[in-house]
């Protein structure tokens, strides 16, 4: 597209062009519904007496004899059924990341939750949707998933799926030198993660300096229950993709550092969920 716009060519030639914009315009047109689906996300009908688990830990899970979701991560258990992750973590919540960005008139260019794309075939174009769903319980569990499909609501559904399938675990903390409350409202020291070209560094932040991360970022981060945090990043962070893989990277490294007994009081380190709150 941006190719196009800087070389102009003559207005014969730009007729079969300007047909083609329509074309994609007609397919955007179906979005609007996009508040609808949003606003439909918010409340997600939890329904399991309906549900017939078909794995072992999804029986265990629907008996009883299951009840944290920290024994199936714990032991590395593979969730292959999304009802194991509602049954156990009720208060779920899910958000969707801006990947796309609307194509058209007057430049185009609007941020959306679908990344649309098209395959050219002797049919026609056929497009793609694709989206990036967030789940978590603003207390130490969050997941990231990605779907694609030809229509705009399955691929939604097909990625907040995903995302519950790859919920874990996040620690917390303070490492901050200016806080030092030792409660658990930032990380408990600074990690970096990878994806791409993407580099992603969070930093332990005061209380009450709030997420400095990118808007996209920082709705992971609140789903996982971390407030404050302070970030550096290299590489291109205009692709929300590779941005936001390489923040559950740098999260995934949290867990995977141990501490010593000494600094896991003075970081006021936990892991997973806090159980009183205040
Ligand atoms: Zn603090």
């Amino acid at each position: 597209m941006a190719t196009k716009k800087q070389e102009p060519k003559p207005a014969v030639e730009k007729m079969p062009e300007e047909e083609h914009i329509e074309t994609t315009a007609d397919v955007l047109t179906e979005i609007p519904a996009e508040e609808e689906i949003i606003a439909k996300n918010e409340k997600p009908g939890i329904d399991l007496s309906a549900w017939t688990p078909r794995t072992t830990i999804g029986k265990a899970v629907k008996d009883g004899t299951v009840t944290s979701l920290d024994s199936v991560l714990d032991h590395n258990i593979p969730i292959l059924e999304e009802q194991i992750v509602d049954a156990l973590l009720p208060n779920i919540e899910s958000d969707l990341i801006l990947v796309g960005q609307s194509k058209g008139k007057f430049g185009g260019g609007q941020r959306r939750i679908f990344k649309q794309t098209q395959r050219k075939t002797s049919e026609g174009n056929k497009p793609s949707f694709a989206t990036l769903a967030i789940i978590g319980n603003r207390n130490g569990y969050v997941g990231v998933g990605y779907g694609k499909s030809r229509e705009t609501v399955p691929a939604r559904e097909k990625s907040v799926r995903a995302a519950k399938l790859r919920v874990f675990k996040v620690s917390r903390g303070c490492g901050s030198w200016e806080c030092g409350c030792r409660e658990p409202h930032s990380v408990p020291f600074a990690v970096t993660g990878k994806s791409g070209s993407t580099t992603l560094t969070l930093m332990p932040a005061p209380k009450g300096k709030g997420l400095v991360v990118d808007s996209e970022c920082a709705k992971i981060l609140r789903l996982a229950g971390i407030k404050d945090v302070w970030s550096k990043s290299f590489g291109q962070v205009r692709t929300k993709i590779n941005l936001i893989e390489a923040c559950v990277d740098a999260l995934k490294t949290l867990m995977k550092t141990k501490l010593r007994e000494e600094y896991t009081t003075a970081l006021g380190y936990r892991e997973g969920p806090i159980r009183a709150q205040h």
